[in-house]
C-alpha cells in the first residue's frame, strides 16, 4: 500500500504540472479542439460558453453509470458514482440528451473551492469515484480544485468522462492525475460527425486523445468487490441509422487499441433538442443487435450492454430541472 503522504505529493505534483502547462492556453483558448482563441481569463467565451470558472449543474450519487462505476443494485446495495455535471459543452450534439447543459448552459458558477467541498461531500456521502461528466473545457477549474480537495483528504479514483473530443496535448498532461478514462467515441464518418456535432474532425482528434488515454490506462482494474479502480472504458451510443459507423468504431477499438478496454454499448438513443429529422426515432432492436454481435465476435472482454431499447425505462432521459435528475432517491 502506497502510503499516503507519499501519493499526496505524487498527485500535487502531477496537478501543478498540468497546470503550469496548460493554464497559458486559456487566454488564447486551444483547451480542446476546437481552437476558438478567444481570451477566457478576460470574460470572453467561445463554443463551450464558458469562461475562467466551471458552473456545475448538480453533483449527486449516480446509480446508473455502469456497475463497475455505480456498483450494482440500484440503489440499495450500491454507493454510487460521485458524480459533477458541468454545464456548457464543446461538442453540442444536436441530439443530446443533456442539452439543457450543454447547449443551455443551465448552472451555477462554482468557486475552486466550492468545487472541491463539492467533491468531498460526495465522497462523505459513500461515492465510489469523483465522476466529471464533460472536463474538457473546464480541465483547469477541475485541477485547481483538485488541488484543495486532495489536500483536504480526498482519496477515491477519479473519472474523466467525456464526449471523446479532447485534444492530446490536455490529456497527455493528465498522466498520474486520471484514473479512469471514460471517453465516447461518437463516429469515425466525418459526414456524421459534422452534420450532428458540428465536428469534421471528430474522429481524427477522438483517436490521437483515446490511443494517449489507452497508453496510460491500458488495464482494466476491478478490485474485490467489482470497482474499478484505473482503466479505459469507451462508449458508444448508437444511433438510428448508423449501425455501419457503430461497426466501423468497433472495429477501430480493436484493431487500435485492445478488446481488453472496458466497451459499454448504448441503446439509450432518444431523440432530444435538435435532433435532425432522420434521427427523430429510438433505435430498433435490429439495429442494436447487429451492433452488438459485431462487439461478441470481436471478443470484447469487459462489454456493458444496456437494456433493449424497447425496453427502457424513461429514467435515462435525466431532467436537470428536477430536484433529482434521474428520479432517484439520493
Ligand atoms: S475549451 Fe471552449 S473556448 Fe476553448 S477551444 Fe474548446 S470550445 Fe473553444
Amino acid at each position: 500500500m502506497m502510503d499516503r503522504e507519499f501519493w499526496l505529493q505524487r498527485k500535487l505534483e502531477a496537478i501543478d504540472r498540468a497546470l503550469d502547462r496548460l493554464s497559458p492556453l486559456e487566454a488564447d483558448c486551444t483547451l480542446c479542439p476546437r481552437h476558438c482563441h478567444v481570451d477566457r481569463t478576460r470574460g470572453e467565451t467561445g463554443v463551450c460558453q464558458t469562461g475562467s470558472q466551471a458552473r456545475v449543474s448538480v453533483g449527486l450519487l449516480h446509480f446508473g453509470e455502469e456497475p463497475v462505476l455505480s456498483g450494482r443494485g440500484r440503489p440499495a446495495g450500491a454507493r454510487g458514482s460521485g458524480t459533477i455535471f458541468f454545464t456548457g459543452c464543446n461538442l453540442k450534439c444536436l441530439f443530446c440528451q443533456n442539452f439543457q447543459l450543454s447547449w443551455l448552459n443551465e448552472g451555477e458558477l462554482r468557486t475552486d473551492e466550492q468545487l472541491a467541498e463539492l467533491m468531498l461531500q460526495l465522497q462523505q456521502r459513500g461515492a465510489l469515484n469523483i465522476n466529471f461528466v464533460s472536463p474538457t473545457h473546464v480541465i483547469l477549474p477541475i485541477l485547481r480544485a483538485l488541488k484543495i480537495a486532495y489536500r483536504r483528504g480526498l482519496s477515491i479514483p477519479l473519472v474523466y468522462n467525456s464526449n471523446g473530443y479532447d485534444s492530446l496535448e490536455v490529456v497527455e498532461q493528465l498522466r498520474g492525475i486520471v484514473d479512469i478514462y471514460l471517453p465516447d467515441l461518437k463516429y469515425v464518418s466525418s459526414e456524421l460527425s459534422r452534420r450532428y456535432s458540428s465536428a469534421p474532425d471528430y474522429f481524427e482528434q477522438a483517436r490521437l486523445a483515446l490511443q494517449e488515454m489507452y497508453c496510460q490506462q491500458p488495464d482494466l482494474v476491478i478490485d474485490e468487490r467489482e470497482i474499478a479502480r484505473q482503466g479505459l472504458i469507451i462508449r458508444h451510443l448508437v444511433l438510428p441509422g448508423s449501425a455501419d459507423d457503430s461497426i466501423r468504431v468497433l472495429e477501430w477499438i480493436a484493431e487500435n487499441l485492445s478488446t481488453g478496454v472496458g466497451l459499454s454499448l448504448m441503446s439509450q438513443y432518444h431523440p432530444c433538442y435538435k435532433a435532425p429529422a432522420e434521427i427523430q426515432r429510438e433505435i430498433t432492436r435490429e439495429e442494436y443487435h447487429r451492433v452488438m454481435q459485431r462487439a461478441l465476435d470481436l471478443g470484447f472482454e469487459h462489454l456493458f450492454l444496456q437494456p433493449e431499447p424497447f425496453q427502457q425505462d424513461e429514467h435515462l432521459v435525466p431532467d436537470f430541472r428536477r430536484k433529482d435528475p434521474f428520479r432517484w432517491k439520493n
